[in-house]
């Protein structure tokens, strides 16, 4: 299945949740959720009425692919991947995502979005450890630098997106140098280290019917 090119909105109505999937726009009291609290659709009023067990897993799943932006496959193989790891599945899978460098560009506020940020490394602005990658899904480790290329350190997406720096706080394990457009991975996440408002296991229990 292709990437979802429908209204965003929706996706955070659908899991009765903020996914900020619009960056600054989100905080506007515009915004969707905020507004209407139903899920989308004629049925949306009925189907809060009741939940199954599966249907708890389904969300929770839906909830966290959609907040980091992934289409079905992309976080299934992402999945299986964490199971294959040594420990706790769930806390692999959420690390995993963490550690994607389209995440990495968003929580160092290089990008207001990761749907922005996905974009700006599509398009070859940012370099790790000095070297063009354009791999939304490239997997940062400890050490690794992430800096905008030259010609792209004053674009007024990421300098807007800057500005957001000492309202929004970065995570512990990030080191940001904000007039170079630079951030320096200081550590590589454990689950404990990332606030998401998930629940793994359900995710994990999902997969495993
Ligand atoms: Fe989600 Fe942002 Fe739309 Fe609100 S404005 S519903 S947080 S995408």
């Amino acid at each position: 299945m292709g990437r979802y090119l429908g209204p965003v909105c929706r996706l955070c109505r659908r899991e009765g949740l903020q996914l900020f999937l619009k960056g600054n726009r989100c905080l506007s009291p515009k915004c969707a959720v905020v507004k209407r609290k139903s899920p989308p659709g004629v049925r949306g009023k009925k189907r809060m009425a009741k939940i199954s067990d599966y249907g708890t897993e389904l969300r929770e799943k839906q909830k966290v692919k959609r907040m980091y932006g992934l289409g079905e496959k992309q976080f299934f193989n992402t999945f299986v991947k964490a199971e294959n790891k040594v420990g706790k599945t769930g806390d692999n899978l959420i690390v995993a995502l963490e550690k994607r460098l389209d995440n990495i560009v968003f929580k160092s506020h290089f990008a207001a979005s990761r749907f922005q940020s996905r974009q700006l490394i599509n398009h070859g602005h940012f370099r790790v450890n000095g070297q063009k990658v354009n791999i939304p899904s490239y997997a940062i480790k400890a050490g690794d630098v992430i800096e905008a290329r030259p010609k792209s350190k004053n674009l007024s997406i990421i300098r807007e997106s800057l500005k957001n720096i000492s309202r929004k706080g970065l995570p512990s394990w990030i080191e940001v140098d904000e007039n170079e457009v630079k951030s320096k991975i200081l550590a590589v996440p454990v689950r404990e280290d990332i606030q998401l408002p998930a629940n793994e296991q359900l995710i994990v229990e999902f997969y495993s019917k």
